[in-house]
């Protein structure tokens, strides 16, 4: 396994867990010397007892010398980073790298596995490359291994995945890939390897355009006032349709939507396609996020001098991952706009302190809304969902929370008399100040 990051290290456990002799290689020797000493990297749920199981076993190691990896293995995964580049496309480089590396590496037949989410026609280019740098003919043959599993739950997600994807230009390609996965119990669609390239692209990416469409019915929910969790649940009924991925809310971010949807508008128009349905789906997820700030100031007038509570920075409950977490962006607006701020994050502090060392970080969700002016609920871990209002008021300088999530109960919230905004729901805003307690419901 090349590359041992949320991908690597869940697939190469788990895949010892079945029963294979695992190799994980990583050129970032902080990670492999963690790993060595017996810790974990990254926080997901249950990948600890899982590595510590194979490790005991012998059945899963680390290291950093990738000759090492390609020549003890028979089937070599590439799991590294695919980031977005400043036009939009995947930055491949990290592919190439370690393709050249397998290149030179070889040293009898091997398959060599995109597992990395990568645009339709990489397994093109990694062919090119493997024999302009000399691997030996027929040595090594490429095959696409897209990935599914979600961060939180990644362990659950390989054992029982909806379908197993695999691109392939042999049979024994497909041997060796059914073999593979033989103790998992899943659908496996076996493909060409543009074929399965796309699957993935294609997946994140119609995923994303129902986000994005739950929010867009929101916002028209709020201008007429109508309840976008209604409406949710009346179409996702409809079993063509379904509830999944219908919940409105601060859009998507992490380490693959968006990167993913700007990759595959990159990759359509390269090859000739304006991929107008992706652009507008990126568009309304970039406007969503911004709404929190607009909301906030629409009850507080301005957020400058004021202190304001963030409640929560990973990209979703159950990661410490921050990459393209709204919370970034949303607590760099509110320091652009003179705020001071407080936040709680059950797992993800440590790594936002580098991002933001000089702000406040607290011990729970009461604790950042202590003498705020305002509160923000950005990601929806449990323990945010389980806040009494009343001990949120009671703390609060000023009772205002916008809620990014729809995590709690707007009735409970307007009752406990707090000016309460989420996202295509109703809103429950004190307008009249000689009148705290009056309650108007304006959307
Ligand atoms: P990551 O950044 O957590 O891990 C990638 C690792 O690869 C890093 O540790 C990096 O040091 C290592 N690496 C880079 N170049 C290397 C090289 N030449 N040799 C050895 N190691 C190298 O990334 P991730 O989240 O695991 O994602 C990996 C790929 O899987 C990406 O393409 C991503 O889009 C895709 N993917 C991610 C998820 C997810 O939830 N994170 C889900 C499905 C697919």
């Amino acid at each position: 396994m090349i590359g041992t990051g949320y991908v690597g290290l869940v697939t190469g456990s788990c895949l010892a867990d079945i029963g294979h002799q695992v190799i994980c290689i990583d050129k970032d020797k902080s990670k492999i010397d963690v790993l060595n000493a017996g810790g974990i990297p990254i926080y997901e749920p249950g990948l600890k007892e899982l590595v510590d199981r194979n490790r005991k076993k012998k059945r899963i190691r680390f290291s950093t010398d990738i000759k090492e990896g390609v020549q003890f293995a028979d089937i070599v995964f590439i799991a590294v980073n695919t980031p977005p580049l400043p036009d939009g496309g995947a930055d491949l480089s990290f592919v190439e790298a370690c393709t050249r590396e397998v290149a030179s590496h070889a040293n009898g037949k091997k398959l060599l596995v995109e597992k990395s989410t990568v645009p339709v026609q990489t397994g093109e280019r990694i062919t090119q490359t493997l024999a302009v740098f000399n691997a030996k003919a027929g040595l090594i043959e490429v095959a696409s291994n897209p990935e599914f599993l979600r961060e939180g739950s990644a362990i659950a997600d390989f054992s029982k995945p909806d379908r197993i994807v695999v691109g392939v230009q042999s049979k024994w390609a497909e041997k060796m890939m059914r073999d593979l996965y033989k103790p998992v119990k899943a659908p496996m669609v076996i493909t060409d390897i543009k074929s399965a390239e796309l699957i993935k692209h294609a997946s994140n990416s119609f995923l994303a355009i129902k986000i994005s469409y739950i929010n867009a019915l929101a916002e028209i929910c709020e201008k007429v006032g109508a309840d976008v969790t209604k409406v949710a649940e009346g179409m996702g009924l409809d079993s063509r349709i379904g509830r999944a991925f219908l919940h409105a809310g601060i859009g998507y971010g992490g380490s693959c939507f968006p990167k993913d949807v700007s990759a595959f508008i990159k990759i359509a128009e390269l090859n000739g396609y304006d991929f107008k349905m992706l652009k507008a789906t990126e568009q309304i997820n970039n406007e969503a996020r911004k709404q929190m700030v607009r909301k906030l100031e629409s009850v507080i007038w301005t957020v400058k001098g004021k202190t304001i509570g963030v409640l929560g920075l990973a990209f979703k409950p159950n990661t410490d991952d921050l990459r393209n977490a709204p919370a970034i962006d949303i607590i760099e607006e509110l320091l652009a706009r003179g705020a001071k701020v407080r936040t709680y994050d059950p797992v993800a502090m440590d790594r936002f302190k580098q991002l933001q060392p000089d702000i406040t970080y607290c011990t729970s969700g009461l604790d950042v809304a202590k003498g705020c002016d305002g509160l923000l609920l950005v990601t929806e871990w449990p323990e945010f969902k389980k806040l009494s209002p009343a001990k949120l008021k009671s703390v609060m300088r000023a009772p205002v929370i916008v809620d990014g999530r729809n995590a709690f109960d707007p009735e409970k919230m307007g009752k406990a008399g707090i000016n309460y905004q989420s996202v295509g729901r109703a809103s429950y805003v004190v307008r009249d100040r000689r009148k705290p307690t009056q309650l108007k419901v304006v959307a």
